[in-house]
């Protein structure tokens, strides 16, 4: 036991020491590694191990936390508030209320489905509850003064949804007015791409909004039609499958195309073995739970950007995930362009 908690905290050392080190490929090309939360208390971790800022804050865990009462606007607005004061300037991704599907909410949800991941869940949900979105929505324009804010929507899988979206936040931002509440209008706006109508549709979608940040947990679950927490099935849950990486550079070239930001919060952006695909795809920010931070920083810093087109040229040919699986562990064992 003694061994094992030494070679733990030797492990750990080493992990924090690359906290400083900038996170640049070989060839110069710089990566903004941001920090998934779900509790302010993880900022904590998110500055020990290098996090740039927050890329997503899972805020529905507030209301899970204290359930069956629902925040209050004072309650929603200290905590953003704290949030966003711990890593200004770097900014703050809140993502709204990701409730419904496995996160239950009973008191919200007041329906009982059959199946509820392809149900009233995310932005769905918020939208047809307007007094507990209007609650969040009001706190986060309030928290936003002098701060660097991104207000991300979980689930969207239609153009309508963030035209609706817009109406409502529009009716809040002229209410804060009425009442002389201080508030800043100008947070940046973004939509998950979770779902594959929205990753297929990627290129209508980026018009809209200012960033995309891709759910790969959720596109996955959805596009393959395997259950993420389901172990019967678990063999075949394949981020390299083809039909993610097709949906993958779709999703990203659109943004590029429409000159808007684009990141990944799915643990796909938290696993080494990953990080030359999604860089050499046109990826610039990942977004993953701290403590993945350290060691994906390290491959970063191994590869050099100029080896990658050859790389993706070749996945994207592939017809199946152990062919890419494959293909990716040659390259990052010897680090020789792919032919
Ligand atoms: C995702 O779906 O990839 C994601 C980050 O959201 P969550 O895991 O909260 O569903
Ligand atoms: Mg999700």
């Amino acid at each position: 036991f003694q061994d094992r908690q030494r070679e733990y905290s030797d492990h750990e050392k080493e992990l924090l020491s690359t906290e400083s080190l900038p996170c640049v490929t070989r060839d110069g090309v710089e990566v903004h590694l941001m920090a998934n939360i779900d509790l302010p208390e993880e900022i904590a971790d998110a500055h020990r191990f290098g996090a740039k800022g927050v890329g997503l804050y899972r805020s529905e865990f507030l209301y899970i936390e204290r359930s069956p009462h629902l925040p209050s606007e004072e309650e929603h607005y200290e905590l953003y508030r704290e949030i966003l004061d711990s890593v200004h300037p770097e900014p703050v991704v809140i993502r709204t209320f990701d409730l419904g599907g496995r996160k239950l909410a009973r008191e919200v949800m007041e329906t009982e489905e059959d199946n509820p991941v392809l149900g009233l869940r995310g932005i769905r949900l918020t939208l047809a509850r307007p007094q507990i979105f209007r609650t969040q929505l009001r706190a986060l324009y309030r928290a936003a003064v002098d701060r660097n804010l991104w207000i991300l929507l979980p689930m969207i899988s239609s153009l309508d949804e963030i035209e609706q979206y817009k109406r409502f936040a529009g009716l809040i931002l002229q209410e804060l007015e009425r009442e002389g509440l201080e508030h800043n209008p100008d947070c940046r706006l973004g939509i998950m791409i979770e779902v594959p109508a929205a990753a297929m549709v990627a290129d209508v979608l980026a018009k809209e909004v200012d960033f995309f940040s891709i759910g790969t947990n959720d596109l996955i679950q959805y596009s393959l039609a395997v259950d993420r927490n389901n172990e019967h099935v678990a063999y075949l849950y394949r981020p390299l499958h083809p039909a993610i990486l097709r949906m993958l550079r779709f999703v990203i070239d659109s943004a590029t195309k429409a000159g808007i930001d684009v990141s990944m919060c799915g643990e796909m952006a938290g696993d080494r073995h990953y990080a030359p695909l999604l860089l050499g795809m046109g990826l610039r920010r990942l977004s993953l739970s701290p403590r993945s931070i350290p060691e994906v920083k390290t491959q970063i810093r191994q590869i050099s950007l100029s080896d990658m087109p050859s790389v993706i040229d070749k996945c994207v040919t592939f017809s199946t995930a152990d062919e890419v699986e494959k293909c990716l562990e040659r390259f990052l064992t010897t680090q020789e362009p792919v032919l």
